[in-house]
C-alpha cells in the first residue's frame, strides 16, 4: 500500500531470498516494489479527483512499473510478459458480461466496487496503445507536464487527455480525447474483422502493420475513425502478401484474418518460413495465440485455426507465447 513515505507490503511481496526463492518469486517482489514506488507521483503527489478516476492512479502505476522494473533488471526484457501478465486478464474480464469501462460513473463511495482487471490490467493496456501511438519521447513529455501542472492536487481524466494532446503528434488527424475517449468509456474491446475490401468498426482504432519484416520491421500506424472505413496497402512479396496487423500487439482489440491468410500464417509460422519466428516480437507471437482462441472462443473462428497455429509452439522458447497457450 502505497502511504506516502511509507509503503507497506505484505511479507511475501517483499522478501526475497536467493537460495529459497524461485526467479517467479523475485520478479513479483520486484513488480510489486516498482509499482508502490510509481504510486508516489501517480497517486500521492496526483491523485484522482473521485473513485470514478482511480485509474488514473492504478493504471498507471501497473503499466509503468514495467519501466522501472526495465530500468533496473536491464537484461530481463520484462515487456515481453506483459500480455501474459495484464492483456490475458484485462481480455478475459472485459469479454464478459459483468465488465464495466474503465472510467464510469460512482456516486456514493459505497459503489466504488471494481474489477481490478479492468482499471489495472486494462487501464496499462490501453496506456501501453497509447505510449504507441504518441511515441515514448512525445508521451513522456506529456506526462511530465501532466505531473508538473497538477502536483499536489487532485485530477480527473479530461485533465490528462488535455496534456497528452499539448504532444499529440497525430492532431491533425485525431484528437487524444476522441482517440480514447471508447477506450475508457465503454466496456469491452473491438475486433477487427480484415477482408481485403471493406474492412468495418464503430471504434476509433489505432490501425498499426508490417508489410515486410525484412530488412527490419518498420511498423505504419493509420488510424481507423469512421464506421466504415476501407485502408489500402499494397502488400510486400517479402511477407507473402501478407500483413502483420497490430503491431507487437500494441493494440487493446483482436485481429481476425481472412480464412486464407490464416491459412498462410500458419504454414509461415509452423515452419518458421524465412526465420519468420525470430523476426517477429514475442509479443507479435503471442498475439497469434491470444486472437485465434479469443476469436474462436467467440465463435468467431473455427478452433480448427488456433489449433493448428499452437503447432508453433514445438519451435517456441519463450514463456510468454506458452503461458497464454496454455
Ligand atoms: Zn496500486
Amino acid at each position: 500500500m502505497e502511504n506516502w513515505g511509507l509503503i507497506t507490503f505484505r511479507e511475501t511481496a517483499m522478501l526475497y531470498h536467493e537460495d529459497e526463492s524461485t526467479s517467479a518469486n523475485k520478479m513479483a517482489t520486484i513488480a510489486v516494489i516498482a509499482h508502490e514506488i510509481t504510486h508516489m507521483w501517480f497517486g500521492n503527489l496526483v491523485t484522482c479527483k473521485w473513485w470514478s478516476d482511480l485509474w488514473l492512479n492504478e493504471a498507471f502505476a501497473s503499466y509503468l512499473e514495467y519501466a522501472a522494473v526495465e530500468s533496473v533488471e536491464t537484461t530481463w526484457n520484462y515487456f515481453d510478459l506483459f500480455l501474459m501478465t495484464d492483456t490475458l486478464s484485462a481480455l478475459t474480464a472485459d469479454s464478459s458480461a459483468t465488465s464495466h469501462p474503465i472510467v464510469r460513473p460512482v456516486r456514493e463511495p459505497e459503489e466504488r466496487a471494481y474489477t481490478s482487471a479492468i482499471v489495472y490490467n486494462k487501464g496499462a493496456s490501453v496506456l501501453r496503445m497509447l505510449e504507441f501511438v504518441m511515441g515514448t519521447t512525445s508521451f513522456q513529455k506529456a506526462l511530465t507536464a501532466y505531473i508538473k501542472a497538477n502536483e499536489y492536487n487532485v485530477v480527473e481524466t479530461v485533465q490528462l487527455w488535455d496534456e497528452l494532446e499539448k504532444e499529440n503528434n497525430h492532431a491533425a488527424t485525431i484528437k487524444i480525447h476522441d482517440l480514447m475517449d471508447s477506450w475508457t468509456t465503454k466496456a469491452g474491446f473491438p475486433y477487427l474483422n480484415i477482408s481485403r475490401l471493406d474492412p468495418t468498426t464503430v471504434w476509433s482504432v489505432p490501425f498499426s502493420y508490417y508489410k515486410s519484416l525484412k530488412p527490419q520491421k518498420l511498423p505504419h500506424l493509420e488510424f481507423i475513425t469512421k464506421k466504415e472505413e476501407t485502408i489500402t496497402v499494397e502488400t510486400d512479396a517479402s511477407l507473402n502478401g501478407l500483413l502483420k496487423i497490430n503491431t507487437n500487439s500494441e493494440g487493446f482489440y483482436l485481429v481476425n484474418y481472412p480464412e486464407e491468410d490464416w491459412g498462410k500464417w500458419i504454414d509461415a509460422l509452423v515452419n518458421d518460413q524465412n526465420s519468420i519466428l525470430s523476426d517477429l516480437t514475442v509479443s507479435d507471437r503471442t498475439n497469434f495465440i491470444i486472437d485465434s482462441f479469443y476469436l474462436s472462443r467467440a465463435g468467431l473462428l473455427s478452433y480448427e485455426t488456433p489449433l493448428a497455429l499452437s503447432e508453433y509452439l514445438k519451435r517456441e522458447k519463450h514463456l510468454t507465447p506458452w503461458s497464454v497457450a496454455i
